[in-house]
């Protein structure tokens, strides 16, 4: 389903913090590629004032916007309607708003991950068994998407076991959705893909995790990115990872997913994703 828009075109992305974010660059840079005026701003709402900031910025003409951390959720709850990913998800990360006024949430995060993985490190996912770390909105996001990629096994893995459990009710595919105890970790045998979809990085807190998780050439994936994801990529290089990569890619990759939703093409995400890559 693709909703296209006119010029001028006003977006913004929503969050709280938000003043760091990279959207706003990465979307500059895609418009450049089709000559496309933007306006991005951020927009720093906290979550009592989400909803109202979404509508205020809707009615006065904004064509678009990227939700972050911590208003997911509320954005897909406050649409009018959802895509398939944004419904399997339970979460939102791109708001669109059609011609009669009406609010569709996308979440593109599952395919920024899939497409980063499959397209810029070239990995075949198909008869993987991967283990997913967490099962938050960014977990959620990224489970179905693993497996619609084709890989064999999915053990979820959260803290919270609960959540876990519901995550994997909601795929409702047992034979190729497992969960297991966060205590459990060091007798889980090992994975050959390892998805960390915790914020423990981002949050500071870090994560014990046993190398025995860590098969030989796994592929390693840390959601978060830059300084949050140090630990977890030293952690799987440690274990023997083959590549263990941050999540800078997904988040030009998810961003991309987003430009092709409101203007109808797919940018180079290579230039940009070398440039941010290039400041560390
Ligand atoms: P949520 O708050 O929805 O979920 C957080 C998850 O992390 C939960 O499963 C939580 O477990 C777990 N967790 C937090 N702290 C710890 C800890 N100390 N030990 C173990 N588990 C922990 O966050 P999101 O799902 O939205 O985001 C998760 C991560 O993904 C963040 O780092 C975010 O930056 C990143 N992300 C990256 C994107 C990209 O484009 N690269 C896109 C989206 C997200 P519990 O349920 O027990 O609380």
């Amino acid at each position: 389903q693709e909703h296209r828009v006119s010029q001028p075109s006003q977006f913004a992305v929503f969050g709280h913090p938000i003043a760091h974010s990279l959207s706003p660059r990465i979307h500059q840079g895609f418009a450049q590629q089709f000559g496309i005026t933007l306006e991005y701003r951020t927009i720093d709402a906290t979550p009592g004032d989400f909803a109202d900031a979404v509508r205020a910025f809707f009615i006065a003409g904004g064509t678009g916007a990227n939700v972050t951390l911590p208003h997911k959720g509320a954005a897909s709850s406050l649409a009018d309607e959802r895509s398939e990913a944004a419904t399997r998800a339970g979460t939102a990360n791109v708001l669109t708003r059609l011609p009669d006024g009406r609010l569709v949430a996308h979440n593109t995060d599952g395919a920024g991950l899939v497409r980063d993985l499959t397209e810029r490190h070239r990995v075949d996912l198909r008869g993987h068994d991967a283990l997913l770390l967490g099962a938050g909105g960014a977990a959620r996001a990224v489970a179905w998407s693993l497996l619609d990629a084709g890989v064999q096994t999915l053990t979820i893995v959260n803290r919270t076991p609960e959540t876990a459990d519901a995550l994997a009710d909601a795929i409702g595919e047992p034979a190729r959705v497992h969960t297991r105890y966060w205590d459990d970790l060091a007798n889980l045998g090992s994975y050959d893909l390892i998805v960390n979809a915790t914020s423990a990085g981002v949050l500071g807190g870090g994560l014990k995790l046993p190398m025995s998780l860590v098969g030989a050439r796994a592929l390693c994936y840390d959601l978060a990115y830059g300084a949050a994801a140090i630990d977890f990529v030293a952690w799987a290089k440690a274990g023997g990872a083959r590549y263990a990569w941050d999540g800078l890619g997904m988040l030009v990759e998810q961003a991309a997913e987003a430009f092709a939703l409101w203007h109808g093409r797919h940018p180079d995400t290579e230039p940009v994703y070398q440039s941010l890559r290039a400041e560390g």
